[in-house]
């Protein structure tokens, strides 16, 4: 039964024309499958409803090849023939009874317009964001009058396809109406520049034409970025919070956020749970219409919080969803504590990022609803539930053990150690990574509700001991552990020199070893783990230099929009930085080191080198029962699987789906194992 604390989460409430069974809002996010695999699309959001999200909307969806978002797949919904796409998934998410919200938007010179080549718009001529080398023109009064045309057919045509919710998108310093707010953006000297009123009056204007289109039937939102926490910004104490005062009624619901995507969806590292609240915090005495806004909102007792004081109607979640499509559904039937956690890890970013489907660290189903077949709450049940042992208890031997264990199979997970968790459990005690931990404890506590898994700690297994288990089916997830000579991206080979000063590993680090500083940081691996370690170095008072042949520290988390906060803590703590440099021997006293352009070399002084660059897995178990396949026979083990960073190191995602995948599929036979794709319709 659900605890009555959290009844107030159940209300329905009424957004315009349209009411929400309850206030779990799916509020707009990427997910890298939009326009290019809609049936993709349309299975995630359905699974949402499913789940028990009142509300489940698109991405941000382009209304125009005058802007498109390539390479960047979003929802797309230039003319009629994109409707039935869309359709799809307002059908999955009614069938669920929930409403379903479009994400319309006008990037202007937010996008380049790659792929159209279409000159992007602005309020003021400037160069595009980022680097293309693309200026986006001027609108003129006419342009202004076609985007109004454009965004009002596209509103009637999201009503046609289904949709409940209509945007008008205002965020993320991302779509033109937001544009023409910021005076660094709007030098314009006409009515549409100048005094905030007129910097608002498209927006104004938007609003107004899409309720005049759709009003009847659908809701209008707004998403507005009220504070860009950056100096000369839209501020929430400033003009943030006025152009919320000026339009307060308009629209039928405010989605209320800050900018940039980087501050609107920080990561566990930088930000935790509710981090945008005090943005929020007022805005509802400011109108008399419904809000949602968001925070990495996982605990319902936080959630129920935010509507009781007042800050939000409707709880709006991106991450929290993907992470657990069911989080409603599970306060509902007063299983709470079975929700799986998001860690704020912004893998799911990375899918946007890479134009691919997205992916996520705790929910390995997310992204292969439909191309996979996977549900985030059910798997098949064995044909013939046997006996299964699972050796290593980090993240895919977890998963493994919790997927075969919901399958009906008898399980071992049998680990070395005493806490469990593999890595997971020593990166979550480096600096800003506690959250990690809840990737262990999900899958703990799920494993604790099956019978039929045993777990065992402190028992390291060697061939023989897995040949006497008698299991049938042997799951290998034995690890990895990071190499120590250097080998890696930009050497392809051992570091000479490595004898000449202390050599430390991120596992000796993690296991507590202090090298003598100054340290000498080499990170080729370019995630994470290169920065936590210098932070973790430096709070124990050790001198860090942090050398790397990407011209960015921890280059990959641009993937997570976490780069640039990266960097600038690094700065901040005086780390040392040496961009564009790989290192060409160890010497007595310090390392060599070597630009990446040029033939120039230059010494740098250390008293020890922390090799940040690969990993070895670490596949001796497998390879002894590997290598002995008649007494593995004999011993009555008909299937014999490596999973996780023992088959190839990676992400703690890809442990996690490698899990998953090996317990979903080991024993289906290989002709059922396909990857569903969506063809493209070829125009003839
Ligand atoms: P992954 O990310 O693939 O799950 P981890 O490195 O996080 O891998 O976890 C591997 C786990 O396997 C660690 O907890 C480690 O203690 C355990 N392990 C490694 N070798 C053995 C072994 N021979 N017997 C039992 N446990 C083992
Ligand atoms: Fe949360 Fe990480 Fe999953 Fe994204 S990938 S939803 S941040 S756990």
């Amino acid at each position: 039964m659900r605890d009555p604390r959290y009844d107030i989460l159940f209300e329905p409430v009424q957004i315009g024309p349209v009411r929400t069974r309850n206030r779990f809002y799916q509020v707009p996010h990427c997910n890298g499958m939009g326009h290019v695999h809609p049936s993709a699309m349309a299975r995630m959001r359905g699974i949402k409803a499913e789940g028990g999200w009142g509300v489940v909307c698109t991405e941000e969806c382009e209304i125009s090849p005058l802007s498109e978002f390539s390479p960047y797949i979003e929802a797309r919904l230039w003319d009629e023939r994109d409707i039935p796409a869309l359709a799809l998934m307002c059908e999955a998410v009614h069938q669920h009874g929930s409403l379903a919200g479009i994400e319309l938007a006008f990037n202007g010179y937010s996008a380049p317009n790659r792929y159209s080549r279409e000159i992007p718009w602005a309020p003021s001529n400037t160069p595009v964001r980022g680097y293309d080398p693309v200026q986006a023109r001027a609108m003129s009064r006419a342009d202004i009058q076609q985007l109004r045309a454009m965004h009002r057919a596209a509103a009637l045509r999201a009503r046609d396809a289904g949709f409940d919710i209509i945007y008008v998108y205002a965020g993320h310093d991302l779509s033109v109406p937001f544009h023409f707010l910021t005076p660094r953006n709007n030098r314009r000297t006409d009515e549409y520049g100048g005094v905030l009123e007129n910097r608002v009056r498209l927006l104004r204007e938007l609003i107004e034409d899409t309720r005049d289109a759709v009003g009847d039937r659908c809701a209008v939102a707004v998403r507005l970025a009220v504070d860009e926490q950056m100096a000369g910004g839209l501020c929430r104490e400033g003009e943030g919070a006025e152009v919320f005062s000026m339009l307060a009624d308009l629209p039928d619901l405010w989605d209320v956020n800050v900018a940039d995507w980087s501050n609107d969806s920080v990561t566990a590292r930088f930000a935790s749970e509710g981090y945008q609240e005090a943005f929020l915090l007022g805005l509802k005495s400011l109108t008399c219409k419904p809000v949602v806004g968001v925070g990495r909102f996982t605990s319902p007792d936080t959630m129920a919080s935010m509507v009781r004081r007042g800050v939000l109607d409707l709880i709006g979640a991106a991450r929290p969803s993907i992470a657990d499509p069911f989080l409603p559904k599970k306060i509902e039937e007063g299983r709470a504590e079975e929700i799986r956690e998001c860690i704020g890890c912004n893998v799911c970013v990375s899918g946007d990022h890479t134009s691919t489907p997205l992916r996520c660290t705790q929910n390995p189903t997310m992204g292969e609803e439909w191309r996979r077949g996977w549900h985030p709450e059910a798997v098949k049940r064995a044909d013939e539930p046997g006996r299964a042992l699972v050796v290593g208890a980090g993240p895919a031997g977890l998963e493994c053990a919790r997927i075969l264990g919901a399958r009906g199979m008898d399980v071992a997970l049998v680990d070395s150690q005493r806490t469990l968790g593999g890595r997971v459990a020593l990166e979550a005690r480096l600096p800003g990574l506690a959250s990690w931990e809840r990737v262990i404890d999900y899958r703990l506590d799920a494993l604790s509700r099956l019978a039929s898994v045993e777990v065992y700690r402190e028992s390291p297994l060697q061939a023989q001991d897995v040949l006497d288990f008698a299991a049938e089916h042997v799951f290998i997830a034995t690890g990895s552990r990071w190499r120590r000579d250097g080998l890696g991206r930009a050497l392809r080979w051992v570091l000479p020199g490595l004898e000449c000063l202390p050599v430390l590993t991120p596992d000796d680090l993690m296991a507590g070893v202090l090298p003598p500083s100054p340290v000498l940081l080499f990170d080729d691996d370019h995630y994470y783990m290169g920065s936590v370690l210098a932070e973790h170095l430096v709070a124990r008072g050790l001198d860090v230099i942090f050398v790397t042949p990407a011209a960015d520290v921890a280059a990959w988390t641009h993937n997570t929009l976490e780069q640039h906060r990266i960097q600038r803590r690094l700065l901040e703590l005086n780390v040392t930085i040496i961009p564009s440099h790989t290192l060409v021997s160890g010497m007595p006293e310090g390392v060599l080191a070597g630009c990446v352009y040029t033939a120039r070399t230059s010494f740098i002084p250390a008293a020890s080198l922390v090799l940040v660059t690969s990993r070895e897995p670490e596949q001796a178990l497998f390879q002894a029962l590997n290598n002995a396949p008649e007494q593995s026979l004999a011993a009555g083990i008909s299937t014999l699987t490596l999973i996780g960073d023992c088959m190839a190191p990676g992400t703690i995602a890809a442990a996690v789906y490698s899990g998953h995948r090996m317990a979903r599929e080991f024993d289906a036979p290989a002709d059922s194992l396909f990857l569903r794709r969506e063809i493209p319709f070829i125009e003839v």
